[in-house]
């Protein structure tokens, strides 16, 4: 799938006033800084529809993009900035997780995971809370470019080692790069397919 037209549709941190659900919707998800606005732009072969961020922690809004007026793009707020107070952290879980847990036409969610990285309990029980829920989702190992060769299997290797402690099989996942454009047609493909199936 190529992507035609990417428009904004609104920012807000309240689920009654996301766009209906009629149409199918895929969000990103990630700890700051993990390339999410880059790996989205990057999707959308645009420069910045999502922003990159200067600080981490910046975007703090669930951002809906209508995708060839056809399915939703979801930019979710970045998880686990360490420099955010208790406060905005309970804020972030509280509208966050309802929208994850309450928005019907969410077909996946892709959450991002840094693939210099160990397997951070951040990221792990985020995801073993999505799995409690029920929420289908993906995993992306991003910025694969920045890696040696051989360093991206073993990584995902040891990811999968933690994950398969918890999980009967790892879930799906896909590595990306922006510098290389790693990802992008397998990602949109997946989309695609399920697109296919809902439609
Ligand atoms: P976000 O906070 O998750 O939205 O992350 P950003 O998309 O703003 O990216 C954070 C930083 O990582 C920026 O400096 C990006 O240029 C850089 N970055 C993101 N993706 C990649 C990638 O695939 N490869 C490389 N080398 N750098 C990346």
């Amino acid at each position: 799938m190529e992507i035609k037209e990417a428009r904004f549709l609104i920012s807000n941190t309240d689920l009654d006033k996301c766009p209906a659900p009629n149409k199918p919707e895929y969000a990103f998800i990630g700890r700051s800084n993990v390339g999410k606005s880059s790996l989205i732009n990057m999707l959308t072969n645009r420069k910045s529809l999502a922003k990159i961020s200067v600080k981490p922690g910046k975007t703090k809004l669930i951002n809906h993009f209508l995708i060839n007026e056809e399915w939703y793009l979801v930019d979710l707020p970045g998880y686990g900035y360490a420099k955010i107070g208790k406060q905005e952290r309970k804020k972030w879980e509280k509208f966050v997780r309802k929208y994850i847990l309450m928005r019907e036409n969410l077909f996946c969610l892709f959450v991002l995971i840094d693939s210099r990285h160990e397997p951070q309990n951040v990221d792990l029980e985020f995801m073993e809370w999505l799995g409690m829920s029920q929420i289908p989702f993906a995993m992306v190992f991003t910025k694969t470019d920045k890696l040696k060769p051989g360093e991206l299997g073993k990584n995902i290797e040891s990811y999968e080692a933690k994950m398969l402690e918890t999980w009967e099989f790892m879930p799906p996942y896909f590595t990306s790069s922006v510098s290389t454009g790693e990802g992008k047609k397998e990602i949109l493909n997946y989309i695609q397919d399920i697109n296919r199936e809902n439609i």
